[in-house]
């Protein structure tokens, strides 16, 4: 089955884009030769948006998936909508200002784990309240701390670049992987490294998702809470807008 041409990876930016209908499923998943549409991963939710037909219908997109591999991705539609037929070429919308925040609060839970540089057990990104669990037994760090300097490196700008590199060069720096259950997918070849700051002087890690170009981008942000999740673990809850006094 031909894959889907994920543009988003290379463009986060891409809030339009023109595409060609393969296949329908039996549940009324879309799949395109291309897409801007990102699905569900890593702790990202997908996109939502429109996908419009020549004639003019409108399909609600309600969520995006991956399908049996993560090289599939399936738009699933709102319930009751148009469906469009095999080889259509249709135009493609996401809702921009829900993915901004979902790739400004994805780009803060990275730097949170250069500030925290604990081993993370589990993450989730949303458009106003995201949360990165860490390995931690005792914090002995305080969200007034963490947060200030979450906002050092919001406010220095640092630039958000993009290294592809091979398995066997993933294997050789095991120390990129933060995750300490879930392994970036290897196999395929090829894995993409986020850098943060100038060569990723800052931080460079696995990450498929979507972010923002400069850190400054982020805008406010802070911790709202540190919650103890069991004997070893915390979990960091980012909020967007300043500190609360
Ligand atoms: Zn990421």
């Amino acid at each position: 089955m031909a894959m889907t041409q994920a543009l988003f990876r290379e463009d986060a930016y891409l809030r339009e884009a023109q595409a060609k209908v393969l296949e329908v499923n039996e549940r009324g998943g879309i799949r395109l030769d291309r897409t801007i549409f990102y699905a569900t991963s890593g702790g990202q939710p997908g996109d939502t948006g429109r996908i419009t037909r020549v004639n003019g219908e409108v399909i609600e997109i309600a969520g995006t998936i991956a399908g049996e591999t993560k090289d599939e991705i399936v738009h699933l539609p709102a319930p009751g909508q148009p469906v469009p037929g095999i080889g259509d070429t249709v135009k493609l919308e996401i809702d921009w200002e829900r993915r901004l925040k979902l790739m400004r609060m994805h780009t803060a839970c990275h730097l949170l784990t250069v500030i925290c540089p604990y081993p993370i057990t589990g993450a989730s990104v949303s458009e106003d309240d995201s949360r990165v669990d860490f390995d931690l037994p005792d914090s002995g760090v305080t969200k007034e701390d963490v947060s200030a300097k979450l906002m050092e490196l919001v406010a220095a700008d640092h630039p958000v670049s993009y290294r592809w590199i091979g398995d066997d060069e993933l294997a050789a720096n095991p120390s990129l992987v933060k995750s300490k259950n879930v392994r970036p997918p290897t196999g395929t070849g090829r894995i993409r490294l986020v850098l943060i700051g100038r060569d990723g002087s800052i931080d460079s890690q696995p990450c498929g998702g979507t972010h923002v170009a400069f850190t400054g981008e982020i805008g406010d942000i802070h911790i709202g809470k540190i919650e103890k999740k069991g004997r070893e673990n915390r979990r960091f809850r980012l909020r967007f807008g300043p500190m609360p006094a």
